[in-house]
């Protein structure tokens, strides 16, 4: 056993900032209503505001396109639960895949990037009068391999085709300079725990004129987009960590480097080494890579004994690990069962990633 964990499994969380703990700390305490009218509520209320702002800016929109929930999951449901047909990809988050009972599902290629060709004979084949009722949902970035989907030319096509067009962009946030105001996009869903912030709060950006009411029926909070007493402490942590977050991007520039050099090691060093998405746009944090031989699920736990912390697949809310419909869609085959996720964050440094393939060399032994 090392004294110190290395944590390198940060598309499931990300340690908390500094900053948000700060700022949730300070806002603990106080009675605040945001919606009430005293010095208490008012101060609650500037501070729900300078949050949005700050996750406003992070996401490239306007605050009044800000609507705060609690998480990606409520974010992709309230958007998915407004349209009554959702034409989706087969890698979705499970908060996408299975929040809608009409999903019409588009493959995805070996690379794990949608199928475009399949998406343009969907929209050709929707019925003008269906077309108000239905919204194309793709996400900006795989959680599992990283992959990065063509969102652009998505929201191009829905454009042309009259579709509003939804994107989980929970894993792109913080990680790249975003531009949702002079994007086609006319939603996109983020969560607070994936750039710093703490779990149970997220937000869902929408465009204007794009229809958004409450699932929730109650006191109408946030327009009446989102009823509930907001979650303050939540929503604070979250301002303070995206304004973090947007002047650490360029941190993901440097990590694509550490990744680079951590994949072309144990291809160099080690037979049978897949590297899922490598050649197609990546998000610089993650690599999702088997070892010919080696269960998944027995290594995640090698390695944590070795003081390094990762995860297999795609790990349920019970914490086993069930089979990757991820790497499934992209024909891995028996080779999802070897597949670990490894995904940097905010506080991760480059020895980290030259540790992991220190133990990852040391675990799979078998030489070259
Ligand atoms: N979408 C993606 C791509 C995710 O990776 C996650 C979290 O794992 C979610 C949605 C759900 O976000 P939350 O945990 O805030 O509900």
């Amino acid at each position: 056993m090392r004294d110190m964990q290395i944590y390198l499994d940060n598309n499931a969380t990300t340690p908390l900032r500094k900053a948000a703990m700060t700022e949730m700390l300070a806002a603990m305490g106080p009675p605040a209503n945001p919606s009430s009218v005293h010095s208490f509520g008012r101060n609650a209320r500037l501070l729900v505001e300078s949050a949005r702002e700050s996750v406003a800016m992070l996401a490239g929109c306007r605050p009044a396109n800000v609507v705060f929930t609690s998480g990606g999951t409520e974010s992709n449901n309230l958007v998915l639960a407004q349209y009554d047909h959702v034409i989706t990809s087969t890698i979705e988050h499970d908060s996408v895949r299975h929040a809608h009972n009409r999903c019409q599902m588009i493959a995805v290629d070996e690379h794990g990037v949608i199928d475009l060709d399949q998406l343009a004979a969907k929209l050709s084949m929707i019925d003008d009068a269906v077309k108000p009722n239905t919204i194309i949902s793709v996400m900006a970035a795989n959680n599992e391999t990283g992959v990065l989907q063509p969102i652009d030319q998505i929201a191009e096509m829905a454009r042309s085709s009259n579709l509003a067009f939804h994107s989980d962009m929970v894993q792109v946030f913080g990680k790249s300079h975003l531009d949702f105001t002079s994007s086609e996009i006319s939603y996109a869903s983020f969560s607070a725990h994936k750039i710093g912030g703490p779990a149970g709060v997220g937000a869902l950006l929408f465009r204007p004129g794009c229809r958004l009411a409450s699932m929730l029926r109650g006191g109408g909070q946030e327009q009446g987009r989102r009823s509930g007493t907001e979650n303050l402490i939540g929503i604070a942590g979250f301002g303070a960590a995206a304004a973090e977050a947007f002047g650490d991007i360029k941190h993901y520039d440097k990590m694509a480097a550490w990744r680079n050099d951590f994949e072309a090691r144990m291809l160099d060093e080690r037979h049978g080494i897949t590297v899922f998405g490598k050649s197609a746009p990546r998000l610089g944090n993650t690599s999702c890579i088997a070892a010919t031989g080696k269960a998944a699920e027995a290594m995640v736990i090698a390695f944590d004994l070795a003081g390094v912390a990762i995860s297999a697949g795609s790990a349920c809310s019970s914490g086993k690990v069930k089979s990757s419909h991820v790497l499934e869609a992209m024909g891995a085959g028996e080779r999802a069962g070897e597949a670990i996720r490894i995904s940097g964050g905010w506080a991760t440094v480059k020895s980290d990633f030259e540790t992991l393939a220190d133990v990852f060399l040391q675990l799979y032994k078998q030489p070259a």
